[in-house]
């Protein structure tokens, strides 16, 4: 039994390390109270298999007072399981037999306990597995739920985001309108500092002003009466100004009358020139009138000579004679004898007595010769001497015509500046073709007519179309039969301009065939229908020969293009085809610059110095093939492209050390027809296109600078390569032309109109007053040519 006993703890220490441990994992810190875990451990206990627990004196505090509802606590199964019996006779077995009864009693209530306990156990097992199942139910039906109300939620989290997107985006702008904000807020910071300083500045100075107001006080008062002083002198000022007033319109007036004394000094100039070679010619007949009288003299005066020799060899044959008369008669006293040789002898003095008498004859009609030779050569004489009067007359009567005429040109001179001064720097000149054998027949006199009122001769166009008159009036007008000489006459003075150093520019404007580069160039083949710009450069290269006696040195530079499509060709170029390549892969070729004084500079263009007008005519020659071998190449017509024309002058006078700067621009612009008439597509199109945009450019900056004389608007320049080259020669220091050519066909006159109309336009423009570049010489003065 004691080998049991002893055997006994260890087991019991096993359960108590097991519940022990138990109860430090779950945290339970006493069974009592709590009776499900009571019951947990006292099961546990009982699994464990002490069912041969040992018999315990003390038995548990309710142990056997209530069978059906004793509850045991830990201590008490515990207690129970270690109880000791003790005994004062170990042999004393009824005792031991009792206690051992007891105890059983007390396990077996114990186990009684058990039992019920798990059939709690099951029950409540069953129970509790019933509310999982429910439970899990639930959970599966909250999981459905929350699935969907994840779905929704997940909806609701993309709009979120994207109102999150936008929010942040709207917090962007914000924030960035915050800094606007902010800046300027500090910009306003900083004015409101400065205004605060220039307020501390303002308020001084209103202290000084203060001061000031009051000496100012003072002095308005002396003004106020100076003012009175002034107001009588503005009122006698008024009067002179009406005065002045009167006196240009008398200004005006003179001008006409100087315009009408012009053209009857041109008309007397004219007559006198006529009359000067009429005398001219006179004289040289006289002259040889003269000389054959001259020379009929001497011839006479030799035969006087020679007549008198023979009247003095007929003379001493007389005295001869007579001597010998006499010698005869002598003989024939002496020899009276001698009677027949007398008679015969008589015979012979009567002979030659009749001799002498036709020998005196003869010599008397060759002295009254003589005399009248000597009368004719003294008439002519005389008359030579008249007419040698009349040459001198003549003479002096030239010069003074000669004086007359400087002195006629000096004064057209100023009054052409006086009437560009009146009229602005643009004037337009009209001209138009005769009918060509070409043409359709139509005809032109009744189309377009020139009214010839005294006012608007020479001035007026009028155009019919479809019944109904359109007048027009121009600086002037050229009809058909004027001449290429008649139209320089007018633009001479122009060019001349170019040397005294103004920037011109004439352009030819109209219609293709028209008669712009008929007008420009003339007519190839044929020099005396030259044009513009060869009779503009001879006039040029001859006033540079007489303008060298006044010390003035001047050289030229010639450059040649052409805009097609926008594009610039050189003409002078000597490798074209190389640089058309270039040109096609480098945009920079040809570019234009304008440099701070005014001038142009077009990169990689040929520009050539020239001194003569052989070789500038020889120049034209060159840019003329270049532009046939552009139009076969490109199969085009040089119609459709301006031609731009370019004299640089740069004049030096080295007695004065005075400077001129010119430039002569000569424009052939491209056919001005509008695109429904020539019914263009593709490449046509686009080209007429770029014609019509560059010719609008021109008229739009035309219009610019006419308004920008009233101070509005920038003119735009820059919209087409034409008008940005010649920025500087259209500006309001040059002075600009414009030729419209009209031709005459019946068909062209809607083309016609449109012309008139445009050049009608820019008639009415003014532009400034031109100016002459000039300058004193300096180091760094000379013409940028390039
Ligand atoms: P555009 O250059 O305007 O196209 P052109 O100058 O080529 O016109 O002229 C067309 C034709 O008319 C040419 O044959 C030209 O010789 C002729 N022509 C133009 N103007 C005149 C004129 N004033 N006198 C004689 N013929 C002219
Ligand atoms: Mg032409």
């Amino acid at each position: 039994m004691a080998s049991n006993n002893q055997n006994k703890p260890p087991k019991k220490l096993g359960v108590d390390e097991v519940t022990c441990d138990k109860e430090q994992k779950f945290g339970a810190e006493k069974m009592v109270g709590t009776a499900n875990n009571a019951r947990i451990r006292q099961a546990f206990s009982v699994v464990n298999g002490i069912q041969d627990l040992g018999l315990s004196s003390n038995p548990a505090s309710n142990a056997g007072s209530e069978c059906g509802t004793i509850e045991f606590t830990r201590e008490d199964v515990e207690a129970l399981l270690s109880e000791k019996m003790r005994y004062k006779n170990k042999f004393n077995y009824k005792e031991r037999c009792e206690n051992m009864m007891d105890y059983i009693k007390r396990l077996r209530l114990c186990i009684k306990w058990f039992q019920e306990l798990e059939g709690d156990y099951a029950f409540e097992h069953e129970r509790l597995r019933n509310a999982l199942e429910l439970s899990e139910q639930k959970c599966a039906e909250m999981e459905l739920a929350l699935r969907n109300k994840e779905e929704e939620l997940n909806l609701i989290i993309v709009e979120l985001r994207k109102s999150f997107a936008s929010l942040q985006e709207k917090l962007a702008k914000e924030e960035s309108d915050k800094l606007a904000a902010l800046d300027s807020l500090a910009r306003e910071k900083e004015t409101r500092l400065n205004m605060e300083r220039s307020h501390a500045s303002l308020s001084e100075d209103l202290g000084k002003a203060q001061e000031e107001l009051q000496s100012a006080n003072q002095r308005i008062a002396s003004i106020n009466d100076m003012y009175k002083l002034l107001q009588e002198y503005n009122s006698s000022l008024q009067h002179y100004n009406t005065k002045l007033q009167k006196d240009i319109d008398a200004a005006h007036e003179s001008i006409k009358r100087g315009e009408k004394e012009k053209s009857a000094i041109v008309e007397n100039l004219s007559t006198l020139r006529g009359q000067y070679k009429s005398l001219q010619e006179q004289l040289s007949t006289y002259k040889a009138s003269q000389d054959e009288a001259m020379r009929q003299k001497d011839a006479l005066v030799h035969e006087v000579a020679s007549m008198r020799v023979e009247l003095q060899q007929v003379r001493d044959d007389r005295d001869h004679q007579l001597s010998q008369v006499q010698a005869l008669t002598a003989e024939v006293i002496k020899h009276k004898e001698l009677a027949v040789s007398s008679e015969d002898l008589e015979a012979r003095c009567a002979s030659q007595s009749n001799q002498i008498r036709s020998l005196s004859d003869q010599l008397a009609a060759a002295e009254e010769k003589l005399e009248v030779s000597d009368l004719s050569a003294l008439e002519t004489k005389t008359e030579f001497e008249g007419q040698k009067k009349l040459i001198n007359e003549l003479r002096n009567h030239l010069e003074d015509a000669e004086y007359k005429l400087i002195e006629g040109e000096k004064l057209r001179k100023r009054l052409h500046n006086t009437i560009l001064e009146l009229k602005g720097n643009i004037r337009v000149f009209c001209r138009v073709r005769p009918l060509l054998p070409d043409d359709s027949s139509g005809s032109e006199g009744k189309l377009i007519s020139y009214p010839t009122t005294t006012e608007a001769l020479g001035r007026g166009i009028d155009i019919m179309q479809n019944g109904q008159k359109h007048s027009f009036s121009f600086d002037r007008v050229f009809m058909p039969d004027e001449s290429q000489e008649d139209v320089f006459v007018e633009i001479s003075q122009l060019v001349q301009s170019a040397l005294d150093g103004y920037k011109v520019c004439i352009f030819a404007y109209g219609q293709t065939g028209s008669g712009k580069t008929y007008t420009m160039m003339g007519k190839p083949g044929h020099p005396d229908l030259k044009g513009l710009i060869p009779r503009s450069l001879e006039q040029i290269f001859q006033t540079r020969q007489s303008l060298l006696s006044q010390g003035w040195k001047y050289e030229m530079q010639v450059s040649m293009l052409e805009i097609y499509n926008e594009t610039i060709r050189d003409l002078l170029s000597t490798n074209r085809d190389a640089s058309r390549l270039e040109n096609a892969c480098n945009g920079k070729q040809y570019a234009i610059k304008h440099d701070a004084s005014g001038n142009t500079h077009v990169t990689d263009l040929t520009v050539v110095d020239v001194c003569s007008t052989k070789e500038v005519s020889y120049l034209l020659d060159r840019a003329a093939h270049s532009r046939s071998v552009g139009k076969t190449q490109m199969n085009e017509q040089s119609s459709r492209s301006h031609f731009v024309f370019t004299l640089r002058i740069s004049g030096l006078n080295e007695s004065t050390e005075q400077q001129v700067q010119g430039i002569l621009n000569l424009i052939d612009l491209a056919g001005s027809e509008r695109l429904s008439k020539s019914g263009s597509t593709g490449d046509r199109l686009k080209e007429t296109q770029a014609i019509n945009k560059s010719l609008s450019s021109l008229s739009d900056v035309i219009f610019a600078l006419a308004k920008k004389e009233k101070k509005e608007d920038h003119v735009p320049f820059r919209n087409s390569k034409l008008t940005y080259l010649l920025q500087p020669c259209l500006g309001g220091d040059s002075k600009t032309l414009m030729f419209v050519n009209i031709s005459p066909e019946a068909s062209s006159v809607g083309e016609s109109l449109c012309s008139l109309r445009f050049a009608a336009r820019v008639n009415a423009c003014e532009i400034g007053t031109p100016r002459r570049q000039t300058s004193m010489r300096s180091s760094e003065s000379r013409l940028s040519l390039g």
